[in-house]
């Protein structure tokens, strides 16, 4: 059976799908955006944006004002054994759950008149170069077609598979958990504190509580047996994660959990599709800097769309743009993660924010963009 057309296709409904989708339609682009899951729904995330966003979000009326968001202005970072120092952060940022933002994103979709078909996922997209068109076919068998197609279908996708993306052959090393907690724990701060092989971050969002993320080590967990058992003999070694975890009240009733995260390098444009988001290329977690980089790729790709004439200048605007936004960033990413989550490296860390506080502002400038 085939559907309608659809001139623009948005494949995952994240922060970089929600965000491109918008800005086309409201520029009057008939876009369908078709994501997986049916909101609101929880991902692991750490759930701190960065205020590079702001001005963008406000200027395009995409700042949820009516949620009570903390706003973040400090720093606290804690070595292995325990031992912390923060900073101040220049830029900063504020928290909010990506349950409550990419749900009020959905509705501001729908609002500019987005198409979202959601609960269904793309399980193929070719390219048809004597049509010039995209193929997609959903998960229940039907078919459309797309002039331009958005991949946004973050950092790992069934999708990346059908493309044969290089980074799929490689394993990765890395969990992901995520819980939200009532916690005695500071709103104007983001903690990264290390404990043997990764690192947990903390920072208050809406309601009064507190998001607790961290990036373990699949080996550990498969050594320890289940996600409790590896938090009470790994993380608890840090005296101030074993606190957190004795104190505060856990809200889920159990973690969010993700396996597979990859930094490895990917491509802006892959058989004609732009990739924006994590389907780009993921920044590591600890630089807090993922969703300011959704939403600004989801920006520029909206962007090369309107102003390109053809695909092919399309295209060259979209990478030449990204490029030029994002390639360094996520190379200083994959270099400072080495910094983490190793009792040597993490005390270095420690001692240099402490007695070379620029030194650690020149990191996170290297690793963050400028307001746009
Ligand atoms: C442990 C951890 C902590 C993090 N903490 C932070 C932080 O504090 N601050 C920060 O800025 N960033 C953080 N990040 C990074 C941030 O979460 C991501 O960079 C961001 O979510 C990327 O958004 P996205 O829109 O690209 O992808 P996503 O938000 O992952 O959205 C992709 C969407 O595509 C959908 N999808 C996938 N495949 C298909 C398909 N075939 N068909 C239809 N839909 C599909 C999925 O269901 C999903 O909804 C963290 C990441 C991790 C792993």
């Amino acid at each position: 059976m085939k559907e309608t057309e659809n001139k623009i296709c948005v494949i995952g409904g994240g922060l970089a799908g929600l965000i491109s989708a918008i800005l086309l339609a409201r520029k009057g682009k008939d876009v369908l955006l078709i994501e997986k899951k049916i909101y609101p729904f929880h991902r692991v995330c750490g759930e701190y944006i960065s205020n590079e966003v702001l001005d963008f979000l406000k200027r395009e009326r995409l700042y949820p004002d009516s949620v009570d968001m903390p706003q973040i202005s400090r720093f606290e970072f804690s070595d292995t054994h325990g031992r912390a120092v923060q900073i101040p952060l220049d830029l900063g940022g504020f928290g909010v759950s990506r349950y409550v933002l990419d749900a009020w994103l959905f509705q501001q979709a729908n609002d500019a008149g987005v198409d979202v078909k959601c609960g269904i996922q793309v399980s193929d997209v070719q390219f048809e170069k004597s049509a010039e068109k995209f193929q997609l076919t959903l998960s229940d068998q039907t078919t459309l077609e797309a002039d331009y197609v958005i991949g946004a279908f973050g950092k790992r996708s069934r999708l990346d598979k059908v493309l044969a993306r290089p980074f799929m052959e490689k394993r990765s090393p890395y969990i992901g958990v995520k819980y939200h907690i009532r916690a005695d724990f500071a709103r104007d701060t983001v903690a990264l504190y290390n404990f043997d092989g990764g690192y947990c971050g903390l920072n208050a969002i809406e309601d009064q509580k507190v998001n607790l993320c961290y990036l373990g080590s699949r080996d550990q967990l498969r050594e320890c047996g289940s996600i409790g058992e590896m938090e009470r003999q790994v993380l608890w070694k840090n005296p101030i994660l074993k606190r957190i975890f004795a104190e505060s009240d856990f809200l889920f009733e159990k973690p969010e959990v993700i396996n597979e995260i990859n930094f490895e390098p990917k491509s802006p444009v892959e058989n004609h599709l732009l990739m924006a988001g994590d389907a780009a290329g993921l920044i590591t977690p600890l630089c807090g800097n993922g969703m300011a980089m959704a939403i600004h790729s989801g920006k520029m790709a909206a962007e090369a769309i309107l102003a390109g004439k053809e695909r092919d200048e399309v295209e060259s605007i979209y990478s030449r743009t990204w490029n030029a936004e994002f390639r360094q960033r996520l190379w200083v990413g994959r270099k400072i993660q080495r910094l983490f989550g190793a009792t040597g490296a993490s005390v270095f860390t420690r001692s240099l924010i402490q007695h070379i506080p620029f030194f650690a502002k020149q990191i996170i400038k290297k690793t963050h963009g400028n307001p746009f």
